[in-house]
């Protein structure tokens, strides 16, 4: 524990009881600093205030009271799953508590122990009993919580444990919670106190006072977002480019035979979405003020294309572009698919990787500079080197993972390296459904295209559920699909059997892990161990099988990468690596185990890789999972193949301030708002804000430092870890 005052910014670890053990399994929860755990929000609250005494001990219903052990914990039996067990009184009367595989009770509670139980009423012949009780140490009823905050959690971490530590930061905070509501929005909108809202979501006396704290720091949370990004991450850069003129008017013919060259190398015919985005992207181009556009379609629209036909317009009219990927593999895939559609139209196109050799390296960038490549596609990776451009004017991220704001910011600065910085033509692509408003709110003045209309000859993925994740079944369906010359995927949440599992759902431990004696997730099947498996039935004799994970050396993914596109390995079998982005339209069949281990967002964007070309393609989904949670999840992966409406129901199953997979859409993990639903709330308190700032003054002022400190201690700081 450290010896100074504990501030909103200081680590968790100045807090008294967690070590660096707690924290490390914090830092999985996104929690590193003191402010992190005040505003790690419980996703729901159990309500145990309105629940009877033991004299009311009726099968099945639901009590709560504060008693005395009468009798010490025994296992009553010789065997080791023999329950341990021991008698409560509360004045009104006394009950059996039973613990099934929990032997630690056997020490935890001794005769004479004050105790608060919480559980449900059961019979057998005329004794009741509570089976595996909520049970802890408590003095008097003055310290008694009836109303119980539930957290997300990760392995190791309990509620109680979150609880516990974020109400011990509170007390040592509570004080220097700068406020950033102004005085007419809190009382217009009638919010509490800061200090009131940590207070009240963390240990509230009702379901309403939770509420109400929440609201507030909703607001706190959007009023941070919103002006916290239109002020203090602006790029400093002047904001006037050079116009990119396109107009079929004024095309030199030329131009014009290089554009027809282009678009006839597509092959196909676009969308009218897909159209019209381009159009919007046209006429942005065409005008001096930067374009800040988003172009959002769900996963399989067609996105790279327009992406690439925008590079194409830019490269035409003598402009450089960039498009960022946000994996290598991605990266040469839309390096591959922009060679294919610029072919015979003389705009040179360059690939920069982070592992790209030195050599090689350097003759890309002196391309890159002296203006012989205009198109240019890489990873972010390309924005921390010293890239210089000869005329760039264009930068598209795809799947924009990582919030942009920041190596955009790099990538203008390297332009020329020097004062003379200028503004580019931004456009941001993503298969996230993000409400327009929040598109406002996090990216300024954002305008947007969406793409809804998939291409034409599209068959809707057919997605089905198996309740195991081993058996004959499995490889069955696998080599009917492998017979026809298609191939598949097979996605793992871990790499082997002693990795971490990849992708845990957090929410899927929330209610196991507190529960003593409940059935624990079951073993996560690994990318090597399905390797063995399909060679163990003989099914990697007749159809070659690769693994692919990210740990991997680069050089080896893009080669395992390449044989897979071109029909060479017909199983690929992967950790989420594949999630974004890759393209195989002679795929057609996906096999996620342990789908329960993943979130919905991330099982919509696994099942995006395939159903894309006209084939049937299925989406099996292997779970043993019995858990109710798990299994209206895969019902509704089963029902619902639409982006937006999964992300809707997503939200209601995981509760506020979660949505989607925000985190890995690059966009900052909102923890109390819900933006969905509390959008027009960011609307008020974001105009509110400026209403303020433009009348200046002194509250202006003060509000201005506020924002800017809370911005930097909530957002921005973690952004280079986005
Ligand atoms: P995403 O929007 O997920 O990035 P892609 O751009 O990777 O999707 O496109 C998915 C597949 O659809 C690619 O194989 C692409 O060539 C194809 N495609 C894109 N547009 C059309 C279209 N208008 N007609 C037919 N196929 C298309
Ligand atoms: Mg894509």
């Amino acid at each position: 524990m450290s010896e100074g005052k504990v501030t909103l910014g200081s680590p968790v670890t100045a807090l008294y009881g967690v070590g660096p053990e707690a924290a490390r399994k914090l830092a999985k929860l996104e929690i590193s600093t003191v402010f992190d755990l005040l505003t790690f929000i419980p996703r729901r609250y159990n309500d145990w205030s309105n629940v009877a005494r033991i004299d009311e001990c009726e099968e099945g219903r639901e009590i709560s009271f504060l008693g005395t052990v009468t009798t010490a914990p025994v296992r009553k039996g010789f065997k080791k799953q023999s329950p341990v067990s021991f008698y409560v009184s509360d004045g009104t009367g006394r009950i059996e508590l039973s613990y099934f595989n929990a032997p630690y009770i056997l020490d935890k509670f001794m005769v004479g122990d004050k105790i608060f139980v919480h559980g449900t009423v059961s019979y057998y012949g005329i004794h009741a009993q509570i089976v595996n009780p909520f049970c802890e140490k408590a003095e008097s009823s003055d310290e008694l919580r009836l109303v119980r905050p539930v957290y997300h959690l990760t392995a190791g971490i309990t509620s109680n444990m979150i609880n516990k530590w974020a109400l011990t930061a509170l007390k040592l905070v509570k004080n220097q919670i700068p406020d950033v509501i102004p005085a007419s929005l809190r009382e217009s909108e009638n919010l509490c106190s800061a200090a009131e809202a940590y207070e009240w979501v963390h240990a509230p006396s009702s379901i309403a006072e939770a509420a109400a704290g929440r609201r507030r720091i909703a607001f706190e949370e959007l009023i941070l977002l919103g002006i916290g990004m239109k002020y203090f991450m602006a790029t400093g850069g002047p904001d006037e480019v050079a116009p990119v003129v396109i107009s079929s008017g004024s095309l030199s013919s030329d131009a014009a035979m290089r554009w027809k060259t282009v678009v006839g190398n597509l092959g196909f015919k676009l969308t009218g979405d897909q159209r019209k985005a381009l159009s919007d992207i046209q006429q942005d181009l065409m005008v001096s003020k930067p374009m800040n556009r988003l172009v959002q379609g769900d996963v399989g629209s067609g996105k790279t294309a327009v992406a690439i036909l925008s590079m194409a317009m830019a490269a035409i009219m003598g402009k450089q572009s960039v498009l960022l990927a946000p994996t290598s593999v991605l990266a040469k895939q839309h390096y591959d698919s922009a060679c294919a559609l610029l072919e015979g139209s003389g705009i040179n196109v360059a690939l920069l990787l982070g592992k790209t050799k030195a050599s090689l390296k350097k003759e890309i960038k002196t391309q890159l500079r002296e203006g012989e490549a205009s198109v240019i596609i890489g990873t972010h990776a390309v924005l921390t080197d010293d890239v210089q451009f000869n005329d760039l004017s264009l930068v598209i991220a795809d799947e924009q993972h990582r919030f942009g704001v920041k190596q955009r910011e790099k990538l203008l600065i390297s332009r020329d390296g020097s004062d003379g910085v200028n503004a580019v033509h931004n456009l941001v692509m993503t298969a996230t459904p993000i409400p327009r408003t929040l598109a406002m709110v996090i990216y300024g003045d954002m305008a947007t295209s969406v793409i809804r209309e998939k291409p034409a000859g599209r068959k809707e993925i057919q997605t089905h559920f198996l309740p195991y994740t081993d058996g004959q079944d499995i490889y069955n369906v696998l080599i009917a699909k492998l017979r026809k010359g298609e191939q598949a995927y097979i996605v793992c949440p871990r790499i082997d059997d002693d990795s971490e599992v990849v992708a845990p759902d957090e929410y899927y431990y929330d209610d196991l892990l507190e529960i003593p004696g409940v059935e624990k997730p079951s073993e996560a099947v690994s990318v090597k161990t399905m390797k063995k498996r399909l060679d163990d039935h003989g099914i990697s004799e007749k159809y070659e099988t690769a693994v692919l994970y990210g740990s991997m050396k680069e050089t080896a993914k893009l080669e395992v990468m390449e044989r897979f596109l071109s029909g060479e390995i017909k199983v690929l079998i992967s950790t989420t690596v594949i999630e974004v982005g890759v393209n195989n339209p002679n795929a057609t069949m996906m096999m996620i185990m342990n789908a329960e281990r993943f979130g919905l967002s991330t099982l919509h964007q696994l099942r995006g890789r395939i159903g894309r070309g006209d084939k049937q393609s299925y989406c099996v989904l292997c779970s043993d999972s019995k858990t109710e949670q798990a299994l209206s999840r895969m019902k509704l992966m089963c029902e619902c193949s639409d982006g937006f409406e999964l992300a809707g129901k997503d939200l209601e199953l995981r509760g506020p301030g979660d949505f989607f997979g925000t985190r890995q859409h690059g966009i900052p993990t909102l923890r109390a708002a819900n933006l969905f639903t509390d959008a027009p709330l960011a609307k008020v308190a974001c105009d509110e804000v400026n209403k303020l700032f433009a009348q200046g003054g002194k509250e202006a002022n003060n509000l201005m430092n506020n924002i800017g400190t809370m911005f930097r201690l909530r957002f921005a700081d973690k952004m280079g870890t986005l």
